[in-house]
């Protein structure tokens, strides 16, 4: 999708911190990180959010998770643990409107955190 940040980051019109990439998705860290371990994982198709998910979209958003594992194992907090986020919409403070999950890690978290 034109004008759209993350469609660019994926496709290396702007730059990124790379950390992991396939044929369907790309992850990086996060510019203004609040862990010390916080990178994006995002689809390389433009979709919104989770909100606007099709039962298209249902193979990209199951393969989605296995490559959150996947990135979570590169990171090496895996065995640790680590905390996924996806804010879905205004209320949650989604800024980026392409579905993007936050992997945070390397920290003790507390929750509810909300
Ligand atoms: P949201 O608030 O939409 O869930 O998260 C968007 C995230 O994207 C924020 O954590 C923000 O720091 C990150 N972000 C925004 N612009 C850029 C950018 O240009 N590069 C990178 N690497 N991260 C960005
Ligand atoms: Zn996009």
């Amino acid at each position: 999708m034109e004008d759209c940040l993350f469609c660019k980051i994926s496709k290396g019109e702007i730059p990124s911190t790379k950390v992991y990439e396939d044929d369907d998705f790309y992850a990086f860290k996060d510019i203004a990180p609040v862990a010390p371990v916080h990178v994006l994982v995002i689809p390389k198709k433009h979709i919104a959010n989770i909100a606007s998910l099709t039962p298209d979209d249902a193979d990209v958003a199951g393969k989605m998770l296995y490559t959150i594992q996947k990135v979570a194992q590169i990171l090496g907090i895996d065995k640790d643990g680590y905390r996924v986020v996806f804010n879905t919409g205004e209320k949650a403070g989604q800024t980026v409107h392409h579905m993007h999950a936050h992997i945070l890690g390397g920290k003790e978290m507390a929750w509810p955190g909300v």
